[in-house]
């Protein structure tokens, strides 16, 4: 690879950038990571495929070595392929990250031939009943049969399923259900709470024991299946008493580019207020690693208020993910409230033990399903309250 520029001495080069082609999906997580607004950000707004090939290779310029395709559903792009191709020459490790929907034998040969390396396919569940209910699609199924084309294709899959309390107590299941389809990696990923996910807490999070009996089955099998599979499971920030040190800090590792052109230092920090976050369209990606105010305002340390400030284990995490210091205390610089040193950690602890109480209940708060009228809904309150 020729072509690529030293960075300055203090900020690292970006390794992994995130290409979130589009937010149109034909499922409706309940836990989607995608900003609440997304409908508002039209197709019509989607970056063009010479503008995607443009972003990556100036990406790899920079040095980013990782590339991953997502969404939203990124097969609903006609140009997948062409931008697959690129990102092969430009000598990427390419990841597509899909539901598997539009995922047909013909296009696995020909991102085949593009020179796809790596699929990552989701599974909501190991049940059709809950993945069906979860999605809000028929896809069960499908999704199965396409785990199996992915196999025949020759392709390494990581099966993902994002866990929660409806799912928690089916992780046996889901383990065995990756190993029947020879998956090489499974990423039981717990919730994150932002985006949709955080919108339907109250009825996602899972209670401690759930959390406890499933890393021991999770134990158990990690004991007795040797190679066949690798397991990722990490406790859920919520049960922890120190946070994670999030995207390996802001702006240090990961390059997220949004539908629009957006560049982001984590897939959800749009949602945080007081940044404006450069474009493709506007900037290079060197400008925006580098120089811009929404990519320096949380690298290092300076940035931190108290306990942060003074405590002796910043360097570890960071002060933890300013997406989750926002949504739990309405301030991105404060500490992650997850740390038991924060004085916003009770509310944390108040929010698992009201998922104890909510876990059993008879009648709980109807799931908010990711689709275009509520998000348009949630868009329109949300434009309304910040007007008032
Ligand atoms: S989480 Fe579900 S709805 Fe959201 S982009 Fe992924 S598959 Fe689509
Ligand atoms: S006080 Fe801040 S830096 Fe210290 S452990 Fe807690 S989150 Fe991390």
């Amino acid at each position: 690879m020729s072509g690529i520029s030293m960075p300055p001495a203090t900020v690292s080069p970006p390794l992994w950038l995130l290409a979130e082609l589009t937010y149109r999906c034909p499922l409706h997580c309940v836990f989607c990571y995608n900003p609440l607004d997304y409908a508002e950000h039209r197709r019509e707004l989607e970056l063009d495929t010479d503008e995607w090939i443009d972003v990556l290779k100036q990406a790899r310029a920079l040095g980013a070595a990782q590339l991953g395709f997502s969404g939203g559903e990124p097969l609903v792009r006609d140009d997948l392929e062409t931008l697959v191709g690129e990102a092969r020459t430009l000598g990427f490790y390419t990841n597509l990250i899909t539901s598997g929907v539009g995922l047909s034998d013909e296009r696995l040969d020909r991102l085949k031939a593009a020179g796809l390396d790596h699929i990552q396919l989701s599974f909501q569940d190991s049940t059709q009943a809950l993945n069906d209910f979860l999605s809000s699609t028929r896809t069960f199924e499908l999704k199965k049969r396409t785990a199996a084309s992915i196999k025949q294709h020759g392709f390494p899959m990581v099966m993902n399923c994002v866990l929660h309390r409806y799912n928690l107590p089916h992780v046996a299941k889901i383990i065995d259900m990756a190993l029947a389809m020879g998956a090489e990696y499974l990423e039981l990923a717990n919730t994150q709470y932002y985006g949709w996910a955080h919108a339907n807490r109250a009825q996602l999070l899972p209670t401690r024991e759930q959390v406890a009996v499933a890393q021991a089955v999770v134990e158990r099998y990690r004991d007795t299946i040797g190679d066949a599979c690798k397991i990722f499971f990490v406790v859920p920030d919520y049960f922890e008493r120190r946070p994670k040190r999030c995207m390996n800090g802001w702006g240090a590792v990961f390059l997220g580019i949004a539908p629009d052109g957006a560049a982001l230092p984590c897939h959800a920090a749009r949602g945080l207020p007081g940044l404006t976050f450069p474009s493709v369209k506007t900037s290079t990606l060197r400008e925006i690693w580098y120089d811009s105010a929404a990519f320096n305002r949380f690298r290092g340390f300076d940035w931190m208020k108290e306990p942060c400030r003074s405590c002796d284990e910043k360097a570890r995490d960071l002060g933890g993910c300013r997406c989750q210091a926002y949504l739990l205390t309405g301030d991105p610089a404060d500490a992650d409230p997850v740390c038991d040193k924060s004085p916003r950690h009770g509310e944390v602890v108040d929010v698992v033990r009201l998922a104890a109480v909510a876990a059993g209940a008879v009648h709980e708060q109807p799931i908010l399903f990711r689709n275009d009228a509520n998000s348009q809904t949630l868009a329109t309150s949300h434009a309304k309250a910040t007007q008032k």
